[in-house]
């Protein structure tokens, strides 16, 4: 196994574009995996390939369509209606059921035919909006199986884990990617890119992130 080698579990978004230049800078090669799940909007995907591009890593996407069409959400079928808050004491509508944990399983498979034992992904329990499989419980327990089931040692690394929205911009700040992520990504449920729509659930996170990181850099205490 190469421990130069990463994969990324990349979406164009925010989240994962912060973690391909995190991984960028850990490990000497870096590939970026894309997949096709029947998001609404082509929008993320010629967004992540640009990006890809520009970071100069290796490309892929995988179409994995299957998975939009097993549950229904409001992220992959244009009859649902989106959440525009989260519902209590149930998930947001824009939750696709399984998604980290097909992702992370095909992810593993294609690391493994070219010898990389690193992924990386851009889950977050901080910040998890309500998807069960963000949290690191779920992200460890994985790890353990993709082990057993492959007979590997993969690492799962997850940069944002622990951090909220606004360190996640103050980490592409220090990555020298702030203007990059915060223009060229798409993170919009409705397929904006750069700052968005302005009103979706991922919109508002990513804004009030972004505020409260700007407002914090240029504190009059910071000059
Ligand atoms: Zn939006």
């Amino acid at each position: 196994m190469n421990n130069e080698a990463a994969l990324v579990v990349f979406s164009g978004g925010q989240d994962s574009t912060t973690c391909l230049f995190w991984a960028k800078k850990h490990f000497k090669k870096v590939y970026a995996l894309t997949f096709l799940y029947g998001q609404k909007h082509e929008i993320e995907i010629e967004a992540a390939r640009s990006i890809a591009e520009k970071a100069e890593v290796d490309f892929h996407v995988m179409d994995v369509s299957f998975i939009g069409r097993l549950g229904k959400n409001s992220l992959t079928d244009p009859s649902v209606c989106m959440d525009e808050e989260k519902p209590s004491g149930t998930f947001p509508n824009t939750f696709v059921p399984g998604r980290n944990l097909f992702f992370l399983s095909i992810a593993a498979v294609y690391a493994r035919e070219r010898g990389i034992n690193h992924l990386v992904t851009g889950v977050s329990q901080t910040d998890f909006s309500g998807y069960p499989d963000c949290r690191d419980a779920f992200i460890k327990s994985l790890n353990v199986t993709l082990n057993l089931a492959m007979e590997e040692q993969f690492v799962i690394h997850t940069p944002l884990m622990w951090i909220d929205k606004a360190q996640t911009w103050a980490l592409a700040d220090e990555l020298g990617v702030l203007d990059l992520v915060r223009y060229e990504t798409v993170t919009c449920y409705n397929g904006v890119k750069g700052d968005g729509c302005g009103h979706c659930p991922a919109c508002k996170l990513r804004r009030e992130g972004l505020e409260k990181y700007l407002s914090r850099k240029y504190a009059p205490q910071n000059k």
